[in-house]
Order: structure tokens, then C-alpha cells, then sequence
């Protein structure tokens, strides 16, 4: 059993910059990073799965998410954090010191902890209607990043109206014969100058107004069922491969029924980065809807780490 002074899950922007916080306060934090076989909780996040970031401060010529994180990786460990590539299965919070389990059978937790950063992040949502579930991997993905090099050629759709969609959309006219932008209004969400990119690019169409109903296909995906939304017809999109790009689930799981959180299922934060359990601090996209960007993720686990330190000192640990 390991003890440590703070606990970091997750390790994306929020979790690394509180890694690298913590690290140069002198609290050897331990970070727990996630698994590689999961697009959701892998290290790094959802920075793993993003092309080019041209908005994080500092980079003017920009660099991709699995660069970007490999940088905070080395920095964090720089400063002493000690980083496990592994996975939280169960947490407890109701003592102190808190207790975490790495492994789903034994009684004894794995690691004790006098506080925990909670940066486990957002997941995928996903449409929810028949033929997803069965052909995800099989042409239906929710990362144009990881797939989209195997659907050279292809006609591509993507579901969504928001920057995600946007970025989806153009990473894959790299490969794709077309790219349609499936929206289930007529007017895209996407940042302004994402909706400029998309527009001006000859390869991406636009499907307006059309909600997905269906996923078609036996073994491999073999069309787009949509539905206008003001008519109510249905039509079939011929594509082969669909990317779902429809916003996100945070994380929530390990903490569910431990603390409070938001209606819409976030966790809730504040002042800074205090929940509603002492010693327990979250960052990241786990408790913010709003922004969910690198940089304000990483401002995040920036206040985790210093409200920690604080919390700690105070508490006399
Ligand atoms: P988002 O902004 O929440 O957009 C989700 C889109 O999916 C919306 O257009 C929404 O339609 C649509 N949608 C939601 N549920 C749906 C459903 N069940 N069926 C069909 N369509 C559905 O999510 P996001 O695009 O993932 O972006 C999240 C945040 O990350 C934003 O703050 C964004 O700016 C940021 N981001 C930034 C970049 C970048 O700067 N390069 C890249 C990616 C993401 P409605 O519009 O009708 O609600």
C-alpha cells in the first residue's frame, strides 16, 4: 500500500498541471493516469485524441495533443510526481485518510491519501439510436484523430454542429471522398472561425436540420438514416463512415453518490476547486461544461493544486 499527500486522477491538462503544482510545493503528488485500451480515460485525455492545437498560450506555431501532454508528462515528473499507468477502480471518501483501489478484487485499498484532485474528464456522448452500439469500430467512431487514416476515399459523415464536429469535419476531408456535417438545426455552433474553415472547404456539404435516427449496415457501416426535423422525412445518407461529434458525459463514475453535483451530472465546484467533501478538490472537464479548453483546464488543476497545499497546511498534515 502507497500513502501520499495528494492523489491525482486523471491525468490531462487538469491533472498534469496539478501534478507539476503539487510537485513544486514539495508534495510528491501520485497520479494515476488512466488505461491505454480506453479513448475516454486514457493518459493524456482528450488531448489524445486532438490534431493541432493552435490556442494553447505559448505555442504560436501549434502541436498536437499527444505532444502537448508528453510535454506536461515530463514536467510534472521533473518536479517529482510519480506517475502510474493505471486506473482508479474504486474510491472512498467517506475517511480519512481517503482510500483508493487499483486493482477490482482485494479489501485493501491500493493508496491512502491525506487529499485527491479529481481530473478523470469527459467522455463521448453518444446518439443513442439503433445500428450505433453495434457498428462503433466497425465505421462508427467518436475520434477522427485515431480512425480517420481508414477512411481514405471514403464519404464521411459527421453528426454534431459544434467546434468538435467542425475539427471532425475537417481532419477528415484529409482522407475522405466528402464529408457531410449532419446538424440537427440550420446554423452551426462552432466557434466563427471554425465555421469559416468549414464552409470554405470544397469537400465538407452540410445535411441541415436532419437528426440522426439510424445507423445502417450488417458488418460495416453502410448508410446514415436522418430525419428533417421540420418535415419529418427521412432520407438516407450513402456514407460509409460516421463520426459522432455531439458533446460530452463527464467522468463521474468513481465519486458518484459521494458528493454533490450539478444537474446536468458535473461536479460541483467552488469557491476554486473545493467540492463538497473536504480534501477533495476536482479540475478539468470533470466540473466544467462551460469552457472545456486545454488552457482552462489547465488553469484548473493549477487552483486544485494550490487549494490543496492550503487545505493541507491548514489541517496540520
Ligand atoms: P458542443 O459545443 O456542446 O456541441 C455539441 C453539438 O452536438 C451541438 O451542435 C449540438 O446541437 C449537437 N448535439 C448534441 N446532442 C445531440 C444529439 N443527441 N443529436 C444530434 N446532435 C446533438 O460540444 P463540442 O463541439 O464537443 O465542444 C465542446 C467544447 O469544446 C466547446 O466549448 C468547444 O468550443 C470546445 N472545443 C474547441 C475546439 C477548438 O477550439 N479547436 C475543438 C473542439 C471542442 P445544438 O447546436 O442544436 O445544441
Amino acid at each position: 500500500m502507497t500513502h501520499t499527500r495528494v492523489l491525482i486522477i486523471g491525468s490531462g491538462p487538469a491533472g498534469l498541471t496539478a501534478a507539476i503544482y503539487a510537485g513544486r510545493a514539495q508534495l510528491r503528488p501520485l497520479v494515476i493516469e488512466g488505461e491505454p485500451s480506453s479513448t475516454t480515460d486514457q493518459p493524456g485525455g482528450q488531448l489524445m485524441l486532438t490534431t493541432d492545437i493552435e490556442n494553447f498560450p505559448g505555442f504560436p506555431e501549434a502541436l498536437s495533443g499527444p505532444e502537448l501532454m508528453e510535454r506536461m508528462r515530463a514536467q510534472a515528473e521533473r518536479f517529482g510526481a510519480e506517475l502510474r499507468v493505471t486506473k482508479v477502480q474504486r474510491l472512498d471518501t467517506t475517511t480519512r485518510p481517503f482510500r483508493a483501489w487499483l486493482s477490482e478484487d482485494g479489501d485493501e485499498p491500493s493508496v491512502t491519501a491525506d487529499a485527491v484532485i479529481l481530473a478523470t474528464g469527459a467522455k463521448s456522448l453518444m446518439m443513442g439510436v439503433p445500428g450505433e452500439e453495434r457498428l462503433l469500430s466497425h465505421g462508427l467512431s467518436t475520434c477522427a484523430t485515431c480512425d480517420g487514416f481508414f477512411f481514405r476515399g471514403h464519404d464521411i459523415a459527421v453528426v454534431g454542429g459544434g467546434d468538435s464536429a467542425a475539427e471532425e469535419a475537417l481532419f477528415l476531408t484529409r482522407f475522405a471522398n466528402s464529408v457531410t456535417i449532419v446538424h440537427r438545426r440550420d446554423t452551426l455552433r462552432a466557434s466563427k472561425i471554425m465555421q469559416e474553415r468549414v464552409f470554405a472547404n470544397e469537400k465538407i456539404r452540410f445535411a441541415w436540420n436532419s437528426q440522426a435516427v439510424e445507423v445502417l449496415g450488417e458488418d460495416r457501416v453502410s448508410g446514415l438514416r436522418v430525419r428533417d426535423t421540420r418535415s419529418g422525412e427521412e432520407r438516407v445518407l450513402a456514407v460509409t463512415g460516421i463520426f459522432v461529434a455531439i458533446g460530452h458525459l463527464p467522468n463521474t463514475t468513481l465519486i458518484l453518490d459521494q458528493l454533490d453535483l450539478e444537474d446536468n451530472g458535473y461536479v460541483r465546484t467552488g469557491p476554486g476547486s473545493f467540492t463538497s467533501v473536504d480534501g477533495l478538490f476536482a479540475a478539468g472537464d470533470v466540473q466544467d461544461h462551460v469552457y472545456r479548453q486545454a488552457v482552462t483546464s489547465a488553469g484548473s488543476g493549477c487552483v486544485a493544486a494550490i487549494d490543496a497545499e492550503r487545505w493541507l497546511e491548514a489541517q496540520g498534515h
